[in-house]
């Protein structure tokens, strides 16, 4: 008798246990995915496009983001990146700094100080606005080589990109390729060496500038490399912050080519399934989507079920001040629902991971 009132006892001592710490389940990785300039319409044209569901479909916990900068309604992708990466509205063209020229501290850098592995990916030169925003401190985004030489300053495990030139072939004679190595980083030029490495710190430079569109033949680069620097990180029983970037969405938008911005929007979802799957089997990974603005003001004016071509019209080349989706999955997604700042992911991701700002 005495015996079954212990079991029942630990029994619900376990209960209550695990329910409550599922409630406030925290997770050890964060994956945060953009699509730059993916609005709603350019997710919707993925979604119709595409004769299956999309991975991103899968998402349940899904809020607004407003997506002004400190200057301007319409923001610029340094000005959003910075944002999102360190929940500081900043003037356009800004690179992880405040209004002011103070460099503010992105949750890739508080993933770090906090012994977490960390990544950063994109189809564009990994100096590019969106991944710059991540790592570097500079008043403007064209800065690229000041922006390659912040990479030096940081203790990032592997990032993968173009803008090698950026790197290699500089104005000032410095070679960061060889500085990077001294540092104990090893170099992939193509995604066949990218793909050969699983452990230790990476730097890929895949592309002189920026990687091919869709259109112009990436192939699987960007869910590619998205596997290879989760292979990497994986191995740090720690956790990991990686941020993904599908950073062609906004120039086939700045294009108006509904076309392109299909092909780069399925690439993208590739990219979401890799995390979703790497989620799926981890069960300790928050996974975030977000989009940094909207990109040429897309509406969808037609659709023919038979050969999924849309009809699209367009009401700008450049970024527009719309609302825009983020959505999350995994623990901590509840967070990101409603409609909120830009700078509100960056807060959502810090109070997920229990981290503080300084
Ligand atoms: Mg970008
Ligand atoms: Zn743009």
């Amino acid at each position: 008798m005495e015996r079954t009132r212990v079991i029942l006892f630990l029994f619900l001592a376990v209960f209550l246990f695990t329910s409550c710490t599922e409630e406030d389940q925290k997770p050890k990785n964060i994956i945060l995915l953009i699509g730059d300039g993916m609005s709603f319409a350019h997710l919707q044209a993925g979604i119709l496009a595409s004769e299956e569901p999309l991975n991103i479909e899968e998402f349940r916990h899904i809020g607004f983001i407003h997506t002004s900068s400190a200057n301007n309604f319409v923001t610029d992708s340094g000005a959003a990146g910075t944002a999102l990466a360190s929940g500081t509205k900043t003037n356009n063209g800004f690179i992880g700094m405040d209004p002011d020229g103070n460099p503010v501290r992105s949750i890739l850098q508080i993933a770090s100080d906090n012994g977490l592995s960390t990544a950063l990916v994109a189809s564009c030169a990994i100096t590019h606005a969106t991944p710059a925003s991540f790592i570097a401190h500079q008043p403007s985004r064209n800065m690229a080589e000041e922006i390659a030489a912040d990479f030096l300053t940081t203790d990032i495990d592997v990032f993968i990109g173009g803008g090698l030139d950026h790197f290699a072939n500089r104005s000032d004679g410095r070679n960061l390729v060889e500085e990077l190595e001294t540092k104990g980083y090893r170099i992939a030029y193509n995604m066949d060496e990218v793909m050969q490495v699983s452990s230790g710190k990476l730097a890929a430079l895949v592309a002189d500038n920026h990687p091919p569109s869709m259109l112009d033949g990436r192939g699987d680069m960007l869910p590619q490399a998205t596997l290879a620097a989760l292979n990497i990180l994986k191995r740090n029983p720690e956790g990991f912050f990686m941020m993904v970037e599908g950073a062609q969405i906004d120039w086939e938008g700045h294009s108006n080519d509904i076309e392109g911005i299909v092909a780069e929007m399925l690439d993208f979802d590739r990219v979401i399934g890799k995390a979703l799957e790497f989620a799926r089997q981890d069960g300790n990974t928050l996974v975030v989507i977000a989009s940094d603005h909207d990109t040429g003001g897309l509406a969808l004016h037609g659709f023919d079920s038979d050969t999924h071509l849309l009809t699209a019209g367009f009401t700008t080349g450049g970024h527009t001040g719309l609302i825009q989706p983020v959505m999350a999955w995994g623990p901590g997604a509840e967070k990101f629902t409603g409609i909120y700042e830009n700078t509100g992911v960056f807060d959502n991701m810090l109070e997920a991971f229990g981290f503080s700002s300084n």
